[in-house]
């Protein structure tokens, strides 16, 4: 028997000012993309913003649905325009952000377990890592250097071939 421990690197800051320009500015166009959300069930607006390779950023939010299984994640409306208006160019980063209508919520929300899979299909598909940038409405911001590092053994293509 072997055991084998996986490490991955989160960087924790305390305020939205200790950020990189670049990452501030895209957390912010997702708490703008906040306004964007339909989500008159859960009360739960999901915002994120992505920046592309070539300088665009782009941001989506959820969208629900009364038949709850077709509700989209913010995420995967995000990463699927910036394949369509931008297709076969490189997501840099994306920034994640929420707030529910319910409470206040004071930590990062990680994406739910498709968005990880879309989000490392996406780091595959262009071979390129993908920075990930969340937080809440308030609190703390987490940082990722790599969206893969968010599902460990992964499914990819791989096994398809
Ligand atoms: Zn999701």
């Amino acid at each position: 028997m072997t055991e084998k421990l996986l490490h991955i690197a989160l960087r924790i800051y305390d305020a939205q000012k200790e950020l990189s320009a670049p990452d501030a500015e895209l957390l912010q166009e997702a708490k703008a993309a906040l306004s964007k959300s339909y989500s008159p069930y859960s009360k739960f607006e999901v915002g994120a913003a992505v920046r592309l390779v070539n300088g665009a950023v782009l941001s989506g939010a959820n969208q629900e649905n009364a038949a709850y299984p077709m509700c989209l994640c913010a995420e995967q409306v995000t990463l699927a325009t910036a394949a369509s208006l931008h297709p076969g160019v490189a997501i840099e980063s994306i920034a994640i952000t929420v707030r529910s209508q319910l409470k206040t919520i004071t930590e990062p929300a990680s994406p739910c377990g498709a968005c990880r899979q879309v989000l490392c299909e996406t780091e595959s598909r262009h071979q390129h890592s993908i920075r990930v940038i969340l937080q809440g409405e308030t609190g703390q911001i987490f940082t990722l250097e790599r969206a893969g590092d968010l599902m460990p053994l992964s499914f990819d293509g791989s096994f398809l071939e």
